[in-house]
């Protein structure tokens, strides 16, 4: 104020005279001011997640819009940090907070893919061909390798040439199943990405 001019003054001051006069007249802008704008989550499916990139396990609320029918893709379009997770209790780093990209990410790998021995390309295979495949290496694996009992006779049942990473996008219950399963074959070597 101090530096405005008389000049300024008088500009400024006319200009909102009129607009008080306009409104008094019936051109308030107010109704159109208040009108509230749709929450852009209004319509959204909302699914909890947790965070796929490092230890700490944020939780996340993912927002999807698709019409629900069977045969129709819903497509991600916001995610935020979870407010109920005691971890992130609502935030995310610079990471999490990016995820959005990550998900539409045109290099994002969405299905199993195969590089046969002495080959130098990867194809794509069917998950069934995957975990088909998974099973009879580790089966056939354990097979071979397993350690019953130690050179002094004690049982120890231990499988150590197999390590098994559990994904960090499950639930504790998920994730307690997986360790129990996972040890039940005597694998030593295992962990989960988010430490639950
Ligand atoms: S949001 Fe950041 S800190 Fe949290 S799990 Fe993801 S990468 Fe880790």
């Amino acid at each position: 104020m101090a530096d405005m001019t008389r000049r300024q003054f008088l500009k400024v001051t006319g200009v909102t005279l009129a607009g008080s006069s306009l409104a008094l007249i019936g051109f308030s802008p107010t109704p159109a001011l208040a009108e509230v704008r749709e929450f852009k989550l209004a319509r959204a499916t909302e699914t909890r997640n947790t965070c796929p990139y490092c230890s700490v396990a944020c939780g996340l609320l993912m927002y999807s819009l698709g019409d629900g029918a069977k045969n129709a893709q819903a497509s991600i379009f916001h995610i935020e940090g979870d407010p109920d997770r005691p971890v992130n209790r609502g935030t995310l780093c610079p990471k999490g907070a990016g995820l959005i990209d990550f998900i539409h990410s045109k290099s994002r790998l969405t299905h199993p893919e195969y590089r046969a021995p002495g080959s130098d390309k990867f194809e794509r295979v069917s998950w069934d061909d995957a975990l088909n495949r998974v099973a009879r290496l580790m089966k056939d694996d354990r097979d071979k390798n397993f350690i019953a009992k130690n050179k002094d006779g004690v049982t120890v049942n231990r499988w150590i040439t197999v390590g098994f990473l559990g994904a960090s996008a499950t639930t504790n219950e998920t994730a307690y199943l997986t360790y129990k399963v996972v040890r039940s074959t005597g694998v030593l070597a295992f962990d989960n990405q988010a430490r639950l």
